[in-house]
C-alpha cells in the first residue's frame, strides 16, 4: 500500500508530466497544491491540510463548498434531460431567466453562455450589431478602464487593461479603448473625492469626442475595479459615466462577474449606485462556480431592435454548452440558498465587521489603505506611507506565504506593469460562519504583526 504522501507524490508528477497550468509557473521544487476536498469555507488538500479559502476560489464560490443540494440539482437535471441546445427551451433556462430579470428590475433578456470572456464577448457582439441596425454604422469602438479585467478571449482580453495579460498577444481586436479609472487612495492633493471622480469620469468623455464620437459603441466596466486592486468610485463617478453615455449615444456594459451575486452586499455591484446599465454581464457567483455558466443580460428595449423580423436582424451568436440544463438548475438552487440563507445582508453584517475590527491594521508600517464593499476587500501594501510607494514583491510574497503556512488563502491583485500589484484580496464565501471569520481575521492579525 502507498503511503499518503507517496500518493500525493505521484499524483504531483503525472500533474508535472501532463497539465499546463493557468497562469501558474510550477516546477518540481514548486508543485501546485492538489485539493482534495471541500466543505463550507475550507478546503483539504491532498495531505489533508485545511485551509479556509478567502478566495472562494476565483472569486466565485459564493455558498462556499461541499453543498450536496447543488450536486442533488444537477443530478436530478441530467437524469431528466442532460442536453438542450438554447435555440430551443427548457424549463431551468426559463424560470433563471424570469429570477434573473426579476432581480433586475423586469426590463432585460437573459442570453447564457459559458464563462465570463464569453458573457463579454456577447455584448460585444450585440452591441455593434444594435447600432448597425439603428443605421449607426460607423459605431463600433469600446472604451475600458486601465486596470480593469474583463477576461482572456481576444475581445474580452482587448477590453482588458492590464498590459502584461496582453503584450504577447497582440495585435488584438481593432477599436478597444482605454481611460484610467479612480484611485481614490491615489487621488492628487487639493481635490475633493467628488472633484476627482468627476474628472475621471470626464476621460470617457474627452476619448469619446477625440475619437470621433460617431465612433463610439459602448462603455465596459465593473461596477468597481476588483481583479486590479478593488478601486471603489465614489457614486458621482458611475452615475457621470451613464450620463455620459447617455448624451453621445453610447451603450454601457456593466461587468458584474465578479461582484454580483451578494459579493458587494447588494444582489449586484451596480445598485450601489444610481444607474440602469444597457447591458449587464454575470458569471462566477451565478452558480458559486459548481458549474459553468454565465449571462449577459440586455435591456429589452435594446433586444427590440433584434426582434424585427426583417432578414438577418437576430443575433447571430450560438454557443454549444450556455444555458445547460444542469447549470441553470445549479444556479437557480444556488439563488435560492442566497435567499434562503440571507447571504447579501450576511455579506453586509460581515464586510462591516471586517472593516472594524481592521481597523488597527492602518497603524501597521506596511498598510497604506484598507478598502472594500460588502464581503470583499483589499489592502494597499506600500514601502512608505507618504509616498505611498508600493510594497517590494518580497514582502508581499512574505505575508502572502505567512498566510498561506497558516491556514489562510488569500489573494494578491492590482496591475503588475506599473508596479501596483500590491493588494492583498479577500474575497471569502458570504457562507463563512462566526467562527470562519474570527479565523480570518485571527490570521491576518498574527501575520502583520510578525511582519512589522
Ligand atoms: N470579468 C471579470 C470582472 C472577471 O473577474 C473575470 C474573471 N476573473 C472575467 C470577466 C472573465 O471570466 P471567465 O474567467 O469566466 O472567462
Amino acid at each position: 500500500m502507498a503511503t499518503a504522501k507517496e500518493q500525493t507524490n505521484s499524483l504531483v508528477e503525472k500533474d508535472r508530466n501532463n497539465i499546463w497550468h493557468h497562469i501558474s509557473a510550477y516546477n518540481e521544487k514548486n508543485p501546485p497544491m492538489i485539493v482534495e476536498s471541500g466543505e463550507g469555507a475550507w478546503i483539504k488538500d491532498h495531505q489533508g491540510k485545511r485551509y479556509l479559502d478567502a478566495m472562494s476560489g476565483l472569486w466565485c464560490v459564493n455558498v462556499g463548498y461541499g453543498r450536496e443540494e447543488l450536486a442533488q440539482a444537477a443530478y436530478e437535471q441530467m437524469k431528466k434531460m442532460s442536453y438542450v441546445p438554447m435555440s430551443q427551451s427548457h424549463e431551468p433556462a426559463i424560470e433563471l431567466a424570469a429570477k434573473l430579470n426579476k432581480m433586475l428590475g423586469d426590463d432585460y433578456k437573459i442570453f447564457y453562455s459559458n464563462s465570463g470572456s464569453d458573457a463579454n464577448e456577447v455584448a460585444f457582439k450585440l452591441v455593434r450589431q444594435y447600432h448597425q441596425q439603428n443605421g449607426d454604422h460607423s459605431r463600433y469602438k469600446f472604451i475600458s478602464r486601465y486596470r480593469g479585467y474583463h477576461g482572456s478571449s481576444m475581445g474580452a482580453l482587448s477590453a482588458t487593461g492590464q498590459a502584461l495579460r496582453k503584450f504577447k498577444y497582440e495585435p488584438l481586436v481593432p477599436g478597444f479603448l482605454h481611460v484610467a479609472p479612480p484611485d481614490n487612495y491615489r487621488k492628487p492633493a487639493g481635490q475633493t473625492i467628488e472633484e476627482y471622480n468627476i474628472q475621471r469620469a470626464l476621460e470617457f468623455e474627452e476619448k469619446i469626442i477625440w475619437e470621433q464620437k460617431e465612433t463610439i459603441a459602448g462603455i465596459i466596466m465593473e461596477p468597481l475595479i476588483t481583479g486590479g486592486g478593488i478601486l471603489i468610485p465614489h457614486p458621482v463617478y458611475v452615475e457621470k459615466v451613464q450620463e455620459i453615455c447617455t448624451r453621445h449615444g453610447v451603450l454601457l456594459i456593466i461587468d458584474e462577474v465578479i461582484c454580483g451575486f451578494g459579493r458587494t452586499g447588494k444582489p449586484f455591484g451596480h445598485q450601489h449606485f444610481n444607474v440602469k446599465p444597457d447591458i449587464i454581464t454575470m458569471a462566477k457567483g451565478l452558480t458559486s462556480a459548481y458549474l459553468p455558466l454565465s449571462v449577459t443580460a440586455i435591456r429589452k428595449d435594446i433586444y427590440e431592435k433584434f426582434d424585427t423580423g426583417e432578414e438577418n436582424s437576430h443575433l447571430r451568436h450560438v454557443n454549444t454548452f450556455g444555458g445547460n440544463p444542469a447549470a441553470c438548475a445549479v444556479a437557480l438552487k444556488n439563488l435560492e440558498i442566497i435567499e434562503r440563507e440571507n447571504l447579501i445582508d450576511r455579506s453586509v453584517e460581515l464586510g462591516d465587521r471586517l472593516h472594524k475590527v481592521l481597523a488597527s491594521l492602518k497603524g501597521h508600517p506596511f498598510v497604506g489603505d484598507i478598502r472594500g464593499l460588502g464581503f470583499l476587500l483589499g489592502i494597499e501594501l506600500v514601502e512608505n506611507k507618504d509616498t505611498k510607494e508600493p510594497a517590494t514583491n518580497a514582502r508581499i510574497g512574505k505575508i502572502i506565504g505567512d498566510c498561506k503556512t497558516n491556514g489562510l488563502i488569500v489573494g494578491r491583485n492590482g496591475d503588475t506593469v506599473a508596479g501596483f500589484n500590491n493588494v492583498l484580496t479577500l474575497c471569502p464565501p458570504l457562507s463563512c460562519t462566526d467562527e470562519d471569520f474570527d479565523f480570518i481575521v485571527s490570521v491576518l492579525k498574527k501575520v502583520f504583526k510578525e511582519n512589522e
